[in-house]
């Protein structure tokens, strides 16, 4: 069918609520993406952090084909070998103790919620417990996610939201501490803030929080659904920080394209926590995705992506740090590994639109703040392109 063809129709029948950008894709391999007139992309958005491996990996899909012949899906009435073999895997490599698989990043923050709910809960014997969330952040779209998320905007057509929510400046230790009151079950945050416009927390800020939840047991939940799964070089981003969550939530990434998210609880949080009957899901974490995530996790060893994103991460820095310091209208680069901002002087709507054209994709994270998290197999000939398509498409602020 014709590109605008396709257009046209999904026009006709899809819900309004994304403007999307006049490309139909049609496949992909390795960095690139290719659309249905067969032009070639650059991708530098990775279907919003998430295609950590990029297209086509074959190891990854023959692991998918094999469990398609196999089975999809049982229900979380029985146990099967994949949803153990990514349960291992996620404790593994995030260092939390228990893990329930969600289908989405959104309904991981639900369940990271009900978690520091329940604790307080049992703790204590009575519910209303509160918690503070910070400005600018981003958590999802269901009520509950949105009752956390600190984004005017987002929020103001669907309130009154779930109660008991304080929100505090991001990377102000007084401003958090200034909402923690003796009904404070839990501090959320995202350690370095994606849709909010790419803002890694301070190492200070977080060791402080961390010292302040321990104090008064507060739970700390991270939100590392952008900026964990390797993004930053290190697995999950509070190993880069060193600062360790009671709570952790993950999705994007974990199944490089298959829908599956998490949440994750220590053992201390745990034995307190949701119990049988409190919290469930019939579709999430079924043996298809977790089939998915835990090839991801084999092949983010085998592949090395970690020492990737490390190397690839420090170069796409320099290249962004040096057009922060030659061009008038890009005011600063943000961020860390392979999850970067640049935040511009104005919009960049159109700079994305110019790089389409030049066969680039890339997104925002905010009005004036262009947002760089590609796939984790990134080189540094692909931030050449990037760079060189990018600088070129200045021409429309000059
Ligand atoms: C994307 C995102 C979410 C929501 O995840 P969905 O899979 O879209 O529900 C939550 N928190 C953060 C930090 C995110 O980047």
């Amino acid at each position: 069918m014709k590109t605008e063809q396709i257009i046209k129709e999904a026009e006709q029948v899809l819900l309004h609520t994304y403007n999307r950008y006049p490309i139909v894709l049609d496949h992909g391999e390795g960095m690139y993406l290719y659309d249905t007139d067969g032009k070639e992309y650059l991708d530098f958005a990775a279907g919003i952090a998430v295609c950590a491996l990029g297209y086509g990996n074959k190891e990854y899909e023959g692991a998918l084909t094999e469990q398609i012949g196999r089975l999809l899906h049982t229900s979380n009435y029985y146990y099967s070998e994949p949803v153990m073999e990514a349960g291992k895997k996620f404790i593994k490599a995030s260092g939390m103790d228990r893990v329930f698989f969600t289908n989405s990043g959104t309904e991981a923050i639900e369940g990271a919620v009900k978690s520091a709910k329940k604790y307080a809960y049992t703790r204590d014997g009575h519910a209303g417990f509160e918690i503070v969330a910070m400005e600018q952040s981003f958590h999802g779209r269901s009520i509950g996610a949105l009752s956390v998320t600190g984004n005017a905007h987002y929020r103001e057509a669907f309130e009154p939201l779930m109660d008991g929510v304080r929100f505090a400046r991001f990377n102000d230790y007084d401003s958090v501490a200034a909402q923690v009151n003796e009904k404070t079950c839990a501090i959320l945050l995202e350690p370095i803030q994606g849709e909010g416009g790419i803002y890694p927390a301070d190492p200070e800020f977080l060791r402080k929080v961390r010292a302040l939840c321990d104090e008064k047991d507060i739970l700390l939940i991270f939100d590392e659904i952008q900026c964990g799964m390797g993004r930053t070089g290190s697995m999950f981003a509070w190993q880069h920080y060193g600062v360790k969550p009671d709570i952790l939530t993950s999705a994007k990434a974990l199944g490089c394209g298959v829908p599956i998210g998490a949440f994750a609880l220590t053992e201390r949080v745990a034995e307190k926590s949701l119990a049988p009957g409190d919290h469930g899901t019939t579709y999430g974490g079924n043996p298809f995705v977790c089939k998915a995530a835990a090839k991801v996790f084999d092949l983010f060893e085998s592949m090395k992506i970690l020492d990737n994103v490390a190397e690839t991460g420090a170069y796409l820095t320099r290249v962004l740090d040096e057009m922060a310091a030659s061009y008038e209208f890009v005011k600063a680069r943000r961020g860390v590994g392979l999850m970067q901002g640049l935040e511009f002087t104005v919009p960049v709507g159109d700079l994305i639109c110019k790089c389409q054209e030049q066969g680039l994709l890339l997104i925002n994270a905010g009005t004036n703040i262009l947002r760089m998290v590609p796939p984790l197999i990134a080189e540094k000939k692909h931030v050449d392109r990037m760079a060189e398509i990018l600088k070129n498409s200045f021409k429309i602020l000059l």
